[in-house]
């Protein structure tokens, strides 16, 4: 929080006799660093004027400490008297309950560093409940063992089920953390901007704004400002942001040129983008096994890549994008789609033990995982996304950190918007990304601290 001193009146009008006092002229307010807490008074039943605490007033880096100026002002304010020193008392008890608002803020999110992973079109419907029997099959998944991979992958327990394909969401983010998204409990992720395919997507979750103007996957710079752009502008950011990512267009909606922080997409960059440098020897493995798919790698590239930036930049804010879930869906291999989702799920929890196993990280970190879209449900549409197919708008979302209550599987919480992703990445770092960039959705109160 920036502290910029600007401390206004408190108390009420002594100019106002008292018997002509209304509840207006008893408002009492105290400002700081554009930050207003406002106590108002309303007529109680006997005749006196009784606290009532009206919404705070501009904004706060967390609603922790939007609640601890109301508590604080509202508990100043009850010995309140008309009289010249009863002001003074009361200003000085709002200089001091602003002190504790700022120590309070400062110290109210433990996260320090905090990481956005993505794998592109990984359904929801895979995160909660496991791989598909009807997919397992040579019609609809093309698939050449079944009962092979039915014994690896599939349960009769849904619950078993996701826990194959998924041991780490599973068993340490439904521990420690939390997942959104499972419909049939009530919780519900989605895609806002319509069109149900990547840029669109990525656009939403980077910078929180459902762009009805983006409509195709075309390399065209993002007009839009992405929260890690901005947060490579915020003291103590400069310089560690990162980003890297398993797909030739991402760059462009990361802007690259403009939002200046390393990106490294093992594909050619908009001219001026920053490139993260990695091992030569990585880029020339990249350049000769660009075999499969033009435009995405093997994520197993994006994992070596990921990890050599946070052992070189130690970044604040890192996005790691992976890609293959989506391009082996399209082709309609489910056993590939599912070896990639769990290969997507091993790097998250080897992800998790390397900040945890590294002290500038341990205990420090968030992670925040979600997906570009959703597909269409089986046998068929499951290879597909858009906007055509109305289920590909279901999305999933998990979160851990030493910030978010350990709730699990979340059921019966508001709608989650994908566009809420970005400020939430911020939030988590005590940032707010809704000041600077008022269109962005807000943050995920549900995965913020209470
Ligand atoms: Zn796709």
């Amino acid at each position: 929080m920036e502290t910029r001193w600007l401390l206004g009146d408190y108390g009420p009008d002594l100019s106002v006799p008292k018997r002509k006092r209304t509840a207006r002229s008893e408002a009492g307010r105290c400002w700081v660093g554009g930050v207003v807490g406002r106590v108002g008074f309303k007529k109680g039943a006997a005749g006196n004027f009784v606290p009532r605490v009206a919404p705070a007033d501009g904004r706060l880096t967390d609603g922790w400490g939007v609640r601890t100026i109301r508590f604080a002002v509202t508990a100043f304010a009850l010995p309140r008297t008309p009289t010249l020193p009863g002001l003074h008392f009361r200003l000085a008890l709002c200089v001091l309950s602003v002190m504790g608002l700022l120590l309070s803020a400062q110290a109210a999110n433990k996260t320090r560093y905090v990481i956005l992973v993505t794998t592109d079109g990984l359904r929801q419907e895979e995160v909660f409940q496991g791989a598909e029997e009807i997919l397992i099959s040579k019609q609809y998944g093309n698939v050449g063992k079944t009962n092979e991979l039915k014994a690896e992958f599939w349960r009769p327990d849904p619950k078993q089920s996701r826990e194959v394909l998924f041991p780490f969401l599973w068993g340490t983010v439904a521990r420690q953390g939390q997942l959104l998204g499972n419909r049939a409990l009530g919780s519900e992720v989605r895609v806002t901007n319509g069109r149900n395919f990547s840029y669109p997507g990525y656009n939403e979750f980077l910078t929180g704004i459902a762009d009805p103007k983006i409509d195709s996957n075309d390399k065209v710079l993002n007009a839009n400002t992405n929260v890690f752009e901005w947060l490579n502008t915020r003291p103590g950011y400069r310089g560690k942001v990162a980003a890297v990512v398993n797909w030739d267009v991402l760059p462009w909606v990361l802007n690259g040129p403009r939002a200046g922080f390393p990106i490294w997409s093992g594909f050619d960059v908009p001219p001026g983008t920053r490139r993260l440098p990695v091992p030569r020897a990585l880029d020339e493995m990249v350049e000769h096994s660009k075999t499969l798919w033009s435009g995405v790698l093997l994520d197993t590239f994006v994992r070596y890549a990921a990890f050599h930036a946070i052992d070189t930049l130690q970044p604040r804010a890192l996005y790691v994008s992976y890609g293959e879930t989506d391009d082996w869906a399209h082709e309609g291999n489910y056993e590939r789609y599912l070896r990639s989702a769990q290969g997507f799920d091993r790097f998250l929890a080897d992800l998790w033990r390397r900040v945890q196993s590294t002290q500038r990280y341990r205990g420090k970190t968030s992670l925040v995982i979600t997906a570009d879209h959703g597909r269409g449900p089986a046998p068929v549409a499951w290879k597909n996304h858009g906007r055509e197919i109305t289920d590909s708008a279901y999305l999933w979302m998990a979160v851990i950190g030493p910030d978010t209550p350990a709730l699990g599987e979340r059921k019966g919480v508001p709608l989650v918007r994908q566009a809420q992703v970005a400020a939430t990445v911020a939030a988590l770092l005590g940032e707010d990304f809704n000041a600077a960039s008022p269109q962005a959705a807000p943050p995920v109160a549900e995965v913020l601290p209470r």
